[in-house]
């Protein structure tokens, strides 16, 4: 049994292969490919419709021909990163990727052959495939040969050709269930933190604060724990990575920033020390990186990705008050 379909909410078929994904890219965690073929299409601009919310059919390759191997839910919106999965088989050199995470990953125990499928809905499929000439299977030449399996990755899925992997679920006793979609953020092992205090100056210069919530968490996943500035990310057990989530106008005390993901970048420890005591900025105008040693590696350096989320407001606050403002008040604590 498959959910219900909800207004707005689409389903996608993703049809690939053991071979594609490997460590932090792993079948059912994620959809990925390339943004762009090798003669500069954009193959796989279907990718862009997807929404957090959407539901993922998963076709897997295997001994036996492809299988129906899952469901899942989409829980970030499309990323796009020059990050090279372990594994990218025929997709190798062709960066930039875009990435679509993916939670609560139903499996199917024993996969059923997508053969048995087109046996058993032969006739309903070959209807859905008259009216939908671009889906995800096709019928073998000459006219009337068998139904196959499309060699496109990723495709659509109308509302009725999900009402037969529904029937289908049924007569193999596979029920998906999703938890509260909402609430869906996916999860790293990261350790934990000592509880925010208000953070007054000095607090902030004695002892920083890192808090992790579910928002921060939810950002740092997007952007696949990387830093804004380094693009460096800390690899813990597991394919977990860890990163820090920054203010530019901090929580509480006297300046009372807002916790919203407009004012949160993510930063590695370091970049996130030097966010803090105001070493380090965004230009609010060039948006560059700017840095109180000139000569530093990033200074008037561009951001690693962009961030078109984050409120302008928020950056002009850090690059006033942090960078220009409370750099003096720290250069003579440290002395
Ligand atoms: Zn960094």
């Amino acid at each position: 049994m498959l959910p219900k379909l909800k207004e707005g909410q689409s389903v996608f078929l993703e049809i690939t292969n053991p071979a594609h994904g490997g460590s932090g890219w792993e079948f059912g965690s994620c959809l990925w490919s390339p943004v762009k073929d090798r003669g500069g299409s954009e193959a796989w601009k279907i990718m862009k419709e997807v929404q957090v919310g959407d539901i993922i059919i998963h076709l897997l390759k295997s001994d036996e021909g492809y299988v129906w191997a899952g469901v899942s839910m989409v829980v970030t919106p499309l990323i796009q990163t020059i990050d090279e999965p372990p594994r990218p088989e025929r997709w190798t050199n062709m960066s930039p990727y875009q990435r679509i995470n993916l939670g609560q990953f139903n499996n199917l125990i024993s996969p059923p052959t997508i053969g048995s499928f087109f046996r058993e809905y032969n006739s309903s499929l070959r209807e859905i495939l008259h009216e939908n000439k671009e889906g995800m299977f096709y019928v073998e030449y000459p006219t009337g040969g068998d139904l196959r399996v499309s060699q496109k990755y990723f495709a659509k899925v109308p509302p009725v050709l999900y009402d037969l992997f529904d029937d289908f679920s049924e007569s193999l006793n596979f029920i998906v269930q999703f938890r509260n979609e909402n609430s869906q953020v996916p999860t790293v092992n990261e350790p934990p933190y000592p509880d925010y205090t208000s953070p007054g100056r000095i607090e902030v210069i004695t002892s920083r604060i890192v808090r992790d919530t579910a928002l921060v968490r939810g950002i740092k996943s997007n952007f696949n724990w990387k830093c804004q500035v380094c693009g460096k990310r800390i690899l813990l057990e597991n394919s977990k990575y860890y990163a820090e989530g920054h203010h530019l106008k901090p929580l509480g005390g006297e300046y009372n920033g807002p916790d919203v993901k407009e004012n949160i970048i993510i930063l590695c420890p370091y970049h996130h020390a030097e966010f803090d005591y105001g070493s380090i900025a965004i230009n609010p105008v060039t948006k560059k990186i700017i840095h109180s040693d000139p000569n530093n590696n990033y200074n008037d350096k561009d951001l690693v990705y962009e961030r078109t989320d984050i409120n302008d407001e928020f950056i002009r606050f850090h690059y006033d008050k942090i960078f220009w403002g409370e750099k003096l008040i720290d250069k003579t604590l440290n002395q």
